[in-house]
């Protein structure tokens, strides 16, 4: 059994973080839970599940990221994964999106705290964003965990990708008979899938399977 500190599960999944970076993720994680206790923002209450599953899980998109700079979260919830994604890179420029007011509150919440800089959260539904000016010229990366099936996450994220912008969809072991599933849907819309990476959380042991899909024509 791996230890269960976040710097623990971390490193068992092959991540590291600098020392102050690491409280400040591991700052949210105690915000969320404290919060959570008078907002009902998150179904996990336990304090090693909401490193494992939130802020560890959220962190394993760190060697995906590439060159991107503007990162789109769809359905970011309480902000998962912007938020330890942004704390990591600050230098990211970051929009989340939920349609749930009292998440976004939390979001911002934690941007001011901790003095986030070009980190937006935004209340509405992804559907809407296209149309406002926080899109401009498209994000080159958009990231979505938890919120639906592939062939509909190509849909929203499609009008908000610059070219050559990328889709990473955060799913559990589903996530490659999805891919199967939704091949030729992901085509027609102009995805290809450039790389799957599968992971297995270490003290769950939940399999996470993160699948990039480019946005080619
Ligand atoms: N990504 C977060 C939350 C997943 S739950 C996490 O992994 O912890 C899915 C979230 O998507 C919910 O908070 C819900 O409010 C939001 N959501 C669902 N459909 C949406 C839409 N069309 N636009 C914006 N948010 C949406």
């Amino acid at each position: 059994m791996p230890g269960r500190s976040l710097a623990d599960l971390l490193a068992a999944l092959g991540l590291f973080l600098e020392p102050d970076v690491q409280e400040r993720v591991e700052w949210l994680g105690e915000e969320l839970l404290r919060w959570n206790r008078t907002h009902n923002l998150t179904a996990i209450t336990d304090p090693v599940a909401v490193r494992e599953k939130h802020l560890a899980d959220s962190l394993t998109l760190l060697p995906l990221l590439g060159n991107a700079r503007r990162l789109l979260d769809l359905g970011s919830g309480a902000g998962f994964p912007a938020l330890p994604v942004k704390i990591a890179r600050p230098d990211l420029d970051v929009v989340s999106i939920d349609a749930v007011g009292k998440k976004v509150v939390f979001q911002r919440h934690v941007a001011r705290v901790l003095k986030l800089a070009g980190f937006t959260a935004v209340h509405g539904r992804a559907e809407d964003l296209p149309k406002t000016p926080l899109c401009g010229a498209g994000f080159d990366l958009v990231t979505a965990r938890a919120l639906g099936s592939l062939p509909m996450l190509a849909r929203l994220a499609e009008p908000l990708l610059a070219p050559g912008g990328r889709l990473i969809a955060m799913k559990g072991a589903e996530g490659v008979s999805e891919l199967t599933a939704g091949q030729a849907d992901l085509l027609a819309r102009g995805f290809a899938c450039t790389a799957q990476h599968r992971l297995q959380l270490p003290v769950s042991g939940a399999e996470r399977c993160l699948l990039v899909l480019e946005k080619t024509g």
